[in-house]
């Protein structure tokens, strides 16, 4: 494997040992699941009254994990473990810190193959989806160690004030905040806990971790992987239960100094006001949801255009806050993408994601499923026509799980509430637009700004860079017109709806998010 960096730029040409690797940790987790997982608190295992059983969205009978069911009770005792660790770990050498934080990047990177197959099972990704994700969790935390070391600390001799009779040095440095609270989404469990734990503790934080309860068994599996870096107890703790309980009381506490929150907009934005009812204003890093647009112009390469478009629309199950949600296309080309667009998605095999073939699995829980028949029935009424899919899958393993077929919606009237809706599911809609000007229109008037996506010629594309509203944006890209960012290529964070703090994941300003800075004057 030495010749191949896994990104999601790079999976569609994986070599072989890739394959036997993960093949045999899928059947080595299917003999040995159901086990029951604690809490991890001051480095203890904590066990709730009540638990969970945590079912595959791949085939419900599958029980992967016993988890708990932790309460407002595991909340405090979770930050009062982060308190106390605070002063020795903020007071570690940030080399020290670095150290350890690699350390742990490490051992996810060799532990890839049962994590991604964990994942695949628990998410319902496809295996190379999977697997991208457990790297880019390595590769983020790698990132933020690399930035701490090219700046020293962050630690900056300022100017001499010009003082007749006295000398003065003038010193700056960033601390870290205190006791930080990361709360995750199901849909990069992995990534978005492991990518700003990683930043914050890298910085001097110590953490509360929240994960999304669809994926509380990964992200044990990735606190294992802190835990045996030697990170010390108490520095990283870990409760499982309700966002609306046990997450909500973790919000309300007075003891978190800061927060990452990444998740739905609804979700987001009622932590920021709750997080704010404070006697003083502490940071919040919100990272929301989009409504992704591609725009396609008459100039574009149409092949190039159909499979990024692919790939963004339904990787993952159109699950991803990046995927192209939207996708505007000039009038005298509309026709030739619209039939490609067809061709190649009925071509994507749906099925069980660890099999080395299948390229869409299940999509996350009940709910979801219900909101796709929900939405093709509304798609159906409004006006709007199935291009490809509409329908939930069923017959043998898909009646044992949550598939649906790959959606691409037409006719769809652009005052339709879905245009401006994130679904989060296979659902893609397609609009006819008379020029650019227009679909640049359309594709701004939402209340997001993420990702975004253009096909056409060159001189276009400054254009698009240049009009479009959204945080990472992509010209001409084949290997996805919206998704498939990666730390330290394309830092990933968004613009209005979709992000709180003007800075992206995974590139140079991100860091600093998690320090407080302080000016240091000493006169002789
Ligand atoms: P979600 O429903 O908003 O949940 C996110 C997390 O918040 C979960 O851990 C959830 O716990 C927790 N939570 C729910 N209510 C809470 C409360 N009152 N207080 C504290 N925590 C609470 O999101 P999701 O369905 O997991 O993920 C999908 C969403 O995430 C989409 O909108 C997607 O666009 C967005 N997303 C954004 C990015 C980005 O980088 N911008 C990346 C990935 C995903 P429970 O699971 O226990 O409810
Ligand atoms: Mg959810």
């Amino acid at each position: 494997m030495a010749d191949f960096k896994l990104t999601y730029a790079t999976m569609f040409n994986s070599p072989e040992e890739l394959h036997t690797g993960f093949d045999q940790a899928v059947e080595k987790i299917k003999k040995n699941m159901g086990q029951e997982y604690g809490m991890l608190i001051n480095g203890q295992e904590v066990k709730a009254d009540v638990k969970f059983d945590d079912h595959s969205p791949v085939n419900t009978d599958w029980v992967l994990a016993k988890m708990q069911k932790g309460n407002a009770k595991h909340a405090q005792e979770a930050l009062a473990a982060a308190r106390a660790a605070f002063p020795g770990w903020s007071h570690t050498p940030w080399q020290k810190r670095v150290e350890l934080l690699r350390k742990a990047a490490s051992l996810i990177e060799e532990r890839i193959f049962e994590l991604g197959a964990a994942m695949a099972l628990e998410v319902g990704k496809n295996r190379m989806e999977s697997l991208g994700d457990v790297q880019e969790t390595a590769d983020l935390i790698y990132y933020s160690c690399y930035q701490m070391e090219k700046n020293n600390g962050y630690i900056v001799e300022m100017g001499k004030d010009p003082l007749v009779g006295y000398e003065a040095r003038n010193v700056s440095v960033l601390r870290p905040y205190g006791v930080w609270l990361v709360v995750s989404p199901f849909n990069f469990p992995f990534a978005l806990t492991g990518g700003p734990s990683g930043a914050a503790l890298v910085a001097g934080n110590t953490l509360v971790i929240k994960p999304a309860t669809d994926t509380a068994w990964i992200v044990r599996l990735l606190v294992d992987c802190f835990r045996d870096a030697g990170i010390p107890d108490g520095v990283v703790n870990f409760v499982t239960g309700p966002g609306s309980t046990l997450g909500q009381a973790l919000v309300d506490s007075p003891e978190v100094d800061g927060v990452t929150f990444t998740g739905s907009f609804d979700v987001g934005m009622k932590m920021f006001q709750d997080f704010g009812k404070r006697n003083y204003v502490r940071p919040i890093i919100l990272e929301l949801g989009g409504k992704n647009p591609v725009i396609v112009s008459k100039n574009a390469d149409l092949e190039r255009a159909t499979i990024g478009i692919i790939r963004s629309a339904f990787g993952l199950q159109g699950q991803k806050c990046s995927a192209a949600s939207r996708v505007l296309v000039e009038d005298s080309v509309y026709d030739e993408l619209v039939a490609r667009l067809k061709d190649t998605a009925e071509k994507l095999v749906i099925g069980d994601p660890t099999e080395k073939n299948t390229y869409n699995g299940p999509v996350i829980n009940k709910s979801s499923y219900n909101d796709f028949k929900n939405f093709c029935e509304e798609v159906n009424q409004g006006g709007g026509k199935f291009l490809t899919g509409g329908h939930v899958k069923t017959g043998g393993l898909f009646d044992k799980g949550y598939y649906c077929e790959n959606t691409f919606v037409t006719d769809l009237p652009f005052t339709h509430h879905l245009w401006k809706e994130e679904m989060f599911l296979p659902i893609t809609t397609i609009g006819k637009v008379k020029n650019l000007d227009d679909a640049m229109k359309i594709a701004n008037d939402v209340n997001y700004g993420l990702t975004a996506g253009f096909y056409g010629s060159a001189e276009e594309t400054e254009w698009f860079f240049d009009k479009i509203e959204a945080g990472v944006t992509y010209a001409n890209r084949p290997q996805g017109a919206t998704t498939g960012a990666w730390p330290g290529f394309q830092p990933f964070g968004g613009w209005k709806g979709s992000g709180s703090s003007g800075k992206n994941a995974g590139g140079h300003y991100y860091l600093p998010l998690y320090m407080h800075e302080q000016i240091r004057t000493l006169v002789k």
